[in-house]
């Protein structure tokens, strides 16, 4: 099917975004790296190093996927701090990215440790967790895909602790105007020729592609963060990682 994603009525996105993640699943890890040219891997290093988790953390990883971000939190707090008490929580809307998560979980150390759980669920809706009972938030490349990404903010201004802190790691935009053009070529031209060869499944990633043109631009993106009661840095409210194409943006709950 050939459809534009801008004519798909809002119910009918949450399926349609877990219909595209379940057949992702098993090909996800390959096409990010070949369309990131493994750029997301450094991304993924940095925004956890800044994070710098350590001393027994509770974290939450929301659209953990198949647990990029969780593993990178885990391995962190105890190569550098000897931590073995930080747990994250991660969650996703897809069982099939989930499951893939589980499996490379049970490959380690953490695995049916208190360290680490899994919790399908929407990022919109954590009924499963309590108010104020998480030191840090994280969600990586999952909130562009959400329908109402200012409550996805809420719930987590709900569930920090006072002082807790939220960080996102998302697509961004390439404020450049003649970087911006190449950035266009490759988003528009090679990753859904990519996604055909790779994973043969051209459509769902061309939807990827989509998703991040039509995602906020920074300036805007801080402020639904601000709007949710999270202080935003003034000097720095966000980091834009290679050229902007992708950003940090951090809100600690007051
Ligand atoms: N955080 C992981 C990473 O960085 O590798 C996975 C990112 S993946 C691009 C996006 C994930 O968001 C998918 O696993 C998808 O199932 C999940 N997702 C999409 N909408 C969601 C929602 N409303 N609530 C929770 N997870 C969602």
């Amino acid at each position: 099917t050939h459809f534009g994603f801008r004519d798909v009525p809002e119910q009918m996105k949450e399926s349609l975004v877990k219909g595209v993640f379940s057949s992702v699943a098993s090909s996800y890890d390959v096409m990010n790296d070949a369309m990131s040219l493994g750029i997301h891997r450094l991304w993924k290093d940095h925004y956890v190093s800044k994070l710098d988790p350590h001393g027994g953390l509770k974290c939450l990883d929301v659209a953990g996927g198949t647990g990029d971000i969780a593993m990178r939190i885990l391995d962190h707090a105890r190569e550098k701090y000897g931590d073995r008490e930080t747990s994250v929580s991660m969650l996703d809307i897809n069982p099939e990215m989930l499951e893939e998560g589980k499996k490379r979980f049970a490959k380690t150390m953490y695995h049916n440790t208190p360290q680490v759980s899994f919790h399908l669920g929407n990022a919109e809706h954590l009924e499963q967790f309590a108010d104020n009972s998480f030191d840090l938030y994280t969600i990586a490349f999952g909130i562009r895909n959400c329908t109402h990404p200012d409550k996805v903010v809420e719930e987590a201004y709900r569930v920090l602790k006072p002082g807790g802190v939220l960080s996102v790691l998302e697509f961004s935009n390439v404020p450049n105007p003649i970087l911006s053009q190449a950035y266009d070529l490759w988003s528009f031209n090679v990753i859904p020729a990519l996604g055909h060869i790779l994973a043969s499944d051209r459509d769902s990633y061309a939807y990827l592609v989509e998703s991040i043109r039509r995602f906020y631009k920074a300036p805007e993106f801080a402020e639904v963060i601000r709007k949710a009661g999270f202080q935003v840095a003034q000097n720095e409210p966000w980091e834009p990682l290679t050229f902007g194409i992708a950003a940090i943006h951090t809100g600690v709950k007051v």
